[in-house]
Order: C-alpha cells, then structure tokens, then sequence
C-alpha cells in the first residue's frame, strides 16, 4: 500500500483524524491507510473525490496521483518486480548504503517526510536504521522511475551494491574478474613524488627562479605557451585546455598584452578577468599588476570583499585591465550600473569549465548570448576560457563527452578548443615527471587477528552450508565458480557477490521458504564481507582499525531489525571481542608496513616542509583507517590528512572519452563547428526564454494563513515580509499571540541569522509546527513555513495548500528594519 497517512491527506476529515493518528503509532502505516480508505469510502459529501485527488496530488502522490486520474495502473504495477528485489536484497542494503549519501539523488521519488524521517533516524540510530527506513520508504513509492533513480544513485556511490541492482533484464552474471592472487607475504610500497614549481608569483609557469626573483620579466614564453596563445592572439573565442602547472596565466598574460596592443592610435582596449576564488583574485590580481602596470596599463581589481565600498561602474571605466570576481558583475548588470558586456573587449575565465547551470559564468554569458542572438549592433568581447580539464558531465560515451563539451564552448561562444599539439615533448619536460622509487616491506610474522577472523568466517560459512543441506540438490559450493579463495583478499570479495547474485534468482515451490532462505543468506554473506573488509584494514593498516571497523557494524546491526540469525553472529563475535581486544593493543603487533610509511613521511617532510602528499589505498574502508592512524600518530602530527575517494567512473576513463572528444572536436571544420555551437546556443536560449515566460501573475488580493492542523486564524498575507528574498516573516503584536516557542534542541548560527527556538501554534490541542524563532541583526523574529498553514481566500472562502513559498504568488514585500518596533 503506497498511501501513507500524512496531513495533506488528513485534511479531508478534521474529526476522524486523531483515530487514524492513533491508527498509525499502534498498528503501523498500513493499517492506518486501510481505516483512511475506510472513511473516505463513507463520506457523502459531493466533490470528495475531487478532494481526495488534490490532496493527493498536493501531499506528493504523483504516480499514485496520475494512475488513478488516467485509470491506468500498469507503471505502478510494474514496480512490483523491483520491490520484490528491494525486499530481498535488504540485509545487504542496509550493510552496504549510508543514505545520506544517496538521499540527495533519490529524494524525488521519495516524500518529503520520509526524507526528514531517514535523516532523523540516522542521526538517532544509526546509518543502517536509516537504510531500513530508507527501504521501507522505497517499497511504498509510486513513482515510476525510483528503481532508475536508485541504479543512478548508486552508481555515483562506490557501493558493491550497485553490482546486485540490476534493473535492465537479461543482465546475468557478471564475468568472472581476473584476480591476481593476493595472498603475498610482502608488499611493495611505491613512490612518486616531483619537484613543485619554484616561481611561485607566476604561480603555474616553471621557469628557473633567477629569472623571476628580483623582477617579473624578462621572461621568455616556452614554445607551447606561444602555441596555446595564437589562437586567441587572432581574435578567435578560445578555451585554452592545459595540464596545471604548464603557466596557462602567464599564456593568458601574452593574450593579454597583446590585445591591448592591438588597438590603433585613439582606440583602447579593455580587458576583464575573472577568478572565482578569492585566494586566485589576489594573486591574479597582484601578478597582472606587476606585469602591466611597468608597461603603462592600469590594473585594479573588486572583490566580494572591497566591493560594497565602491563604484564597480568607475573602476572600470578608470583601468585597463580589470580583475573580477564574476558574482561582482553579474549584480552590476542586473542593477544596471554596469550597462552592457560591450564595455570589455576581451573576457577571460579562469576556471572555465564552471560555465553551466546557473554559476555566475553562465549568468554573464546569458548576457552575452543574448545580446549575441538578440542581433544587438553593439560589438562583444572576446572571450578566452582558461581550464585544466573541461570535464564531460554525466557523460559515459565518447559520443556524449563530445556533446557536453559542444555545449561548454556553446555556453561561452567558442569557436577554438587550443591544446599543445606541435609541442607535446617540450610540455612533457615542464610538467608532471616524477622520479619513481619501489620499497618492499615485510608484513607481520605472526597474526593471531587473522586466525580468530578466519575462524569466524569459518563458523559463518559453515551456518550459511547448513541451509544447504536441507535442500538437497542445491549446495553453496555451486553457487559460484570461484576457486582456492582465501580470506582476506578481493577474490573473497568477488566470490560474495557472485553468491550473492545466485541468491537473487533462487527459485524454490515455497514461497515463505524462499524468502526466508534468501534473507538468511544474504545476512550471512554480508557479514563475511565486514570480517573480510576487516582483514584487508588489519593487513594494511592497524589490528585497532580493523576492529573498530567490526565494532562499528556490530553497533549498527543492534540499532537496527536484530533479528534471530543476526542476534546469533553477534554472540559469536562478541565471544571474541576481549581477545581480539588484548590482540589489537599489543605493541609487538604493530604492522610493519605503516613503521616504514611513517620513516618514509618523516624523511620526506624533514627534506620539504612544504611537501603536499598523496596517498593511494586499496579499499574505501582503509582511506578512513589510514587517515585515523595518521591522526593519532604523534610522529606525524605536521600532517593534516584529508579524504579525496572515487565515485564510480575512473579518472582515466573520463581523461580518455575526455581527450578523445577534443581531438575528434579540432578535427572538425571551423564554419561547421559554429553552425553547431551556434544552433546549441539559440535552443538554450528558447529554454531560457520560455521558462522565465511561464513567471505566474501575482495575486495582490490579502489572504489568511490558517494553522493547517486545527484550521485557527493565524495572520494576513499582507502582514509577511521576504527576509534575504527565502526566509518569511510576519510583523505585528497579534501574530505574537498565535504561537508558542520551545527553545531550539540545537541552536546554531545559519548565514545571517540565529536559530533560537521552533514555533508552535498556542493552541494547546494542537501544537503544528509552525517553524523556527530567529535572532536576525538585532531583531528577535519568527520565521514561518508555509507548509504549515493553510491559505484561505477572504472573499470566497476557497482554501489552498502550498509545500513551498515560491508556488505561492502572493505579494511578496520585503523586509524592512525601520517597520519594526525599536
Ligand atoms: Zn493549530
């Protein structure tokens, strides 16, 4: 049953409500949907049916929503299958998926309160609680595409359980992987490591210090450089893709000057460069003021920071060469102060791959395209985009790389991708060699953690094989090819998930066996998978890691179901704890391996204090151990470690689709790449066009806001001021009375304003929350949410419930300090 029983619903009946409530806190959402459906089958008022559906409709039900309204119910008949999978396979979800970290990318088939409960439950109880919960939430969803959006999801994630939600049909097995034998008593630690680059006020250009330490010039541009620079030199709209560390600033300062040069006697040039960071703005900033102001150019530079004291408008007018953050002008053109884009005549974006979406970037080139195809006489900058990757998006072909990067040059007006081509050995020799080095390291010669993990594998093998044995011809030794595995490696791994996948068709003649048989399993072989995640840990890093790593999960799986099988591994592992606790602090158990990476860190950094480290790991788990180690190892507290992992896709992968697109793009003839750019440009702009076309009317007619819950008169639309155009007030002594405020459980600092108590309607049966109390400059104010109340037309009576302010198009006024009582 997908209708859970929230308040939208309830609205149809005021008096019936606290029995449903009731319903639903002693027997659970489902019996309490059954009594809603039960009541609604009773009334006899006309138009309940309308009322259902728009509250339906209004509470989030979409697919529910248009099945019933289009009397078809064949999409949310199909999800049947992909519950049946979820079901199945929920002892591994909830091992395997932090929700927080794919509840942004599902959310939309999800409501809005489930959402807030999984975020509370995880909080409260832990991730796997909230992984149960998010299951539950799953199975009730009516929207079509959730087993799509949950594939996706889990993509962008690491998780193995990516490899089991398989929703295309006809996917089978996977191919067995080619697995190295990992059982080596040795390891081989490498190590790369390279020479930063010295000149360090050209921050990118690697040219020997002597040259650069007392003045900036001269200096000479390497062949490359004058490579990357032509195009744009000729006037084209360029990006300029380089590897960091080849000196693209400098490249950018050869367009510059060039440029300005350029223009004949009575004519000047004006140039714009923007950095989106502020550390980047200061040192552009200081490095373009050095080169051109000895040169006779005048540089200045407004910030977020400098720029409420002056006039964006006169500084541009008053320098050459002006350096922006791009926020600073996307406000001047919105206001007005700076007129037109044709005041500049060459743009230059660092970071240029930011161009999508609504960044700052995109704003301006909006600007510009429209001026552009708006067939404006005035003339437009040249634009240069500068960047190290110009990415591919969601990209997982050659073929939509090219497509994402057509539309990255559309979006800023590119006719040239420039790449060093004729100088490819020269920017070889520049950037990126590392000298390589191979230390072998001895692991541990005794490991009794080992022995005590492997034996409870062993135990939980064994229980998993006793399930077997009832069934005769089926045995767990079938299950899956794998041969020789042995604890502890990434074949195990493997093996797992080839189980796995066997356990999702098993089909038997008892349904209820099935079912219990495949839950027992998967519960067994996702905890053979914690004890071996664990021994990678203790193999790798600390024996202390990898039993917190297991202390962990044990914790989660109390928190959450707990049933019998699951009660039963914990005892056994319980029944070890103390030992493997003596075990993991005895000193002579140190790993060998982290003595030599410490020696190695230390060496390094006593050579190089400004040495900047990057650590490759083998599993996820591990990059958290490591990190730890570092943390509480006293010899290394001059590091400060930070956490960088992979999200599906390799980087190689996307380098490569990324390479091969702009090869295949340079390949093309110029007149027809534009004609493409150019078509990409005009039906993003009919997108653009149309969207803010739809902008609805506003209703200028005052209207009320009624609690939602008890329907009590709570103020006047007109009594609603905007704070910071998101936030909604309402002024006046009557409002006071209406609410209720208990102190904030966790009061904090949120932008410009305090959180300091949630609100309450004062009606003392009642109690909706109603939002927050805030501490805002030095007002103390209520900030309310629309989805608590509800709004009543004065003149008709007629009520309309919104989820969000910015459905509801009221007149917005806002707020305004000397309205406030002092
Ligand atoms: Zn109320």
């Amino acid at each position: 049953m997908v209708l859970q029983c929230d308040e939208s619903l309830l609205l149809l009946f005021v008096d019936e409500v606290q029995y449903i409530q009731a319903e639903k806190n002693n027997k659970g959402t489902v019996e309490a949907a059954s009594l809603f459906l039960r009541f609604l089958l009773e009334l006899q008022e006309e138009g309940w049916f309308r009322g259902f559906m728009d509250a339906l409709n209004h509470a989030g039900y979409s697919g529910l929503y248009e099945a019933i309204e289009n009397w078809d119910f064949q999409k949310i008949e199909k999800l049947e299958e992909y519950r049946l999978l979820l079901r199945r396979l929920q002892p591994e979800f909830k091992t395997r998926i932090i929700p927080n970290d794919i509840l942004p990318d599902i959310s939309e088939c999800l409501l809005d309160q489930e959402c807030e409960e999984i975020i509370q439950i995880c909080s409260n109880k832990g991730p796997m609680a909230g992984a149960e919960k998010m299951v539950e939430c799953l199975l009730r969803s009516d929207k079509e595409n959730w087993p799509k959006s949950l594939k996706l999801a889990l993509e962008k994630e690491e998780s193995k359980f990516s490899e089991l939600w398989i929703i295309e049909k006809g996917a089978k097995d996977v191919a067995l992987q080619d697995l190295e034998d990992e059982e080596m008593k040795t390891s081989e630690v490498q190590i790369f490591y390279k020479e930063e680059p010295e000149c360090q006020n050209l921050s990118e250009n690697s040219c020997p210090p002597s040259e650069v330490s007392h003045t900036h010039s001269p200096m000479k541009p390497r062949g490359y450089q004058l490579e990357l620079a032509l195009p744009a030199k000729n006037g084209k709209n360029t990006i300029i893709c380089a590897p960091t560390g080849c000196g693209k600033t400098f490249v950018s300062l050869l367009i510059c000057e060039h440029h300005l040069q350029k223009f004949p006697q009575g004519q000047k040039g004006k140039v714009v460069f923007f950095a989106v960071q502020i550390p980047v703005y200061e040192q552009q900033k200081s490095v373009f003021s050095k080169y051109f102001e000895r040169r006779g150019y005048k540089v200045s530079g407004i910030s977020g920071a400098t720029a409420e004291n002056v006039s964006v408008e006169q500084i541009i007018e008053d320098n050459d060469i002006i350096i922006l953050t791009p926020q600073i002008l996307v406000n001047s053109l919105k206001s007005g102060t700076v007129p037109s884009l044709s005041v500049f005549t060459l743009m230059i974006f660092d970071e240029c791959h930011n161009t999508s979406k609504h960044h700052p970037y995109n704003m301006i080139m909006f600007n510009y395209l429209d001026q552009k195809l708006g067939g404006s006489s005035d003339s437009l900058p040249q634009v240069v985009g500068l960047t190290a990757s110009v990415g591919v998006g969601d990209a997982k072909s050659t073929g939509e790389a090219l497509e994402y990067i057509c539309k990255l040059c559309a979006s800023l007006d590119i006719s040239v991708v420039a790449t060093v081509k004729d100088n490819l050995e020269e920017l070889e020799e520049v950037v990126y060699k590392p000298q390589k080095f191979f230390r072998k390291v001895e692991s541990r010669t005794t490991d009794r953690f080992k022995c005590i993990i492997s034996q409870l594998m062993k135990e939980t093998e064994s229980l998993a094989k006793s399930i077997f044995d009832k069934l005769g011809t089926i045995t767990l030794g079938n299950f899956s090819q794998i041969q020789n595995r042995n604890f502890g490696t990434q074949k195990y791994e493997q093996w797992i998930v080839a189980v796995q996948k066997k356990c999702m068709v098993l089909k038997m003649p008892d349904k209820d066996e099935e079912s219990r048989i495949c839950k027992a399993l998967f519960l067994y072989t996702s905890h053979l998978r914690k004890f071996n995640d664990a021994l990678i840990i203790s193999e790798h890093a600390r024996m202390k890691d990898a039993l917190d790593y297991l202390k962990d999960f044990f914790r989660n799986v109390r928190t959450a179901g707990f049933d019998e099988t699951e009660q039963d591994l914990t005892r056994r592992f319980e029944e070890k704890l103390q030992e493997l606790e003596s075990i993991s602090m005895d000193p002579s158990n140190e790993n060998p391996k982290l003595k030599d990476l410490c020696f190695v860190l230390q060496e390094e950094y006593h050579l190089n204090p400004e040495t900047r480290t990057i650590l490759f790991v083998k599993t996820r788990a591990l990059v958290d151990a490591l990190k730890k180690w570092i943390e509480e190892n006293p010899k290394l507290s001059f590091l400060k470690p930070g956490i960088l992992t992979g999200r599906g896709r390799t980087k190689q992968n996307i380098g490569k689709m990324m390479n091969d697109s702009i090869l295949r793009l340079q390949t093309w003839d110029e007149a027809v790449f534009k004609e493409k750019v150019r078509q990409i440009q005009i039906h993003e702009k009919f997108i653009r066009d149309s969207q803010s076309k739809v902008k609805p009317i506003l209703d200028k007619e005052n209207k009320k806001l009624l609690c939602r819950k008890c329907k009590t008169f709570a103020c006047y639309t007109a009594d609603i001021r905007v704070v910071e155009e998101c936030h909604y007030t309402v002024v006046g002594d009557a409002f006071k009375k209406c609410f209720v405020s208990k102190l904030h459980p966790k009061p904090k600092n949120v932008g410009s304003f305090e959180k300091k108590a949630k609100i309450f309607c004062a009606r003392q049966d009642c109690c909706h929350d109603w939002g927050i109390h805030v501490k805002y400059k030095t007002f103390e104010i209520p900030f309310i949410k629309i989805e608590s109340f509800v709004v009543e037309d004065i003149a008709t009576g007629v009520q309309t419930l919104y989820a969000k302010w910015r459905d509801f198009h009221f007149e917005k006024l806002p707020f305004d300090a000397a309205e406030m009582p002092k």
